[in-house]
């Protein structure tokens, strides 16, 4: 039953010290769905993500994974329970090679054979990162940056991934490619709840998206609804 959410937030606030970045927001995710969170700078939406994966705690609210609470859990424990994060600038280590950045995905599984299967996997889907395996992470592009975080957040075999802005200072060929591998993801029954600054082309590809604003989420429908609003056209689509 893929209708059922995988992953639902409900009323969830999050303060830094005396600010409210996040006001009580809803929202829910299911199984095989591209879900994108769109809106202008300081919206909340990287604090959203940061707080889904247990990198920022919460301040009051539920978070659910398949119906059980997990918003008090430390980021390990949800890593292991499925929830991934791609965060913004990608937290590659620079100094590492991209072998050892794509391991460090797999540090809570107890699964060697797995593991190896699933980096077989990674490289069907990145072959670049295949190529660049022995290569110092620190001297690739943007893009293939890009692609080793998301094939490092894929090894830790995540139910739900959580992208944060992947197109962020790519070349419009490259942002393509990400997306059609972000694509290809959700052909798998994954979750991807996408954070997007380029909310034009977010809309195109989800099948849902909300729109967050001032902390609070402001409008919520269908990809299509959402690109054809006159709200949306003015307020994120760079329209008069
Ligand atoms: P961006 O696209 O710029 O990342 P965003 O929608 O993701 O924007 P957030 O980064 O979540 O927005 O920021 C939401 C609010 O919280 C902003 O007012 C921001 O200044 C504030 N904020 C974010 N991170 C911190 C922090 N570590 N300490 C204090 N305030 C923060």
């Amino acid at each position: 039953d893929n209708a059922r959410p995988i992953l639902e937030v409900r009323n969830l606030q999050v303060a830094y010290g005396g600010i409210q970045a996040v006001k009580g927001i809803d929202l829910h995710l299911c199984e095989g769905e591209l879900v994108s969170l769109i809106g202008a700078n300081g919206a909340g939406k990287t604090t959203t993500l940061n707080t889904l994966a247990g990198v920022v705690p919460h301040g009051g609210g539920e978070i659910l994974h398949r119906g059980e609470e997990i918003g008090r859990l430390p980021s390990h424990l949800r890593l292991r329970r499925g929830l991934a994060l791609v965060p913004e600038g990608r937290g590659i280590f620079t100094r590492l090679t991209v072998e050892e950045n794509l391991l460090t995905g797999a540090y809570t599984r107890r699964d060697p054979e797995g593991v190896a299967a699933d980096i077989e996997k990674v490289f069907a889907l990145l072959p670049r990162v295949k190529e660049r395996l022995h290569q110092t992470a620190g001297t690739l592009s943007g893009g293939e940056q890009q692609m080793v975080a998301i094939g490092r957040a894929l090894l830790s075999r995540p139910q739900v991934l959580l992208l944060d802005e992947p197109s962020m200072g790519l070349a419009p060929l490259v942002v393509e490619k990400i997306f059609e591998v972000i694509h290809a993801i959700t052909r798998d029954g994954m979750a991807v709840l996408l954070v997007e600054q380029n909310a034009n082309l977010a809309l195109e590809v989800s099948e849902r998206a909300y729109v967050m604003d001032g902390g609070r989420i402001t409008l919520t429908g269908t990809g299509r609804q959402l690109l054809s609003d006159p709200k949306v056209r003015s307020a994120y689509l760079g329209e008069e």
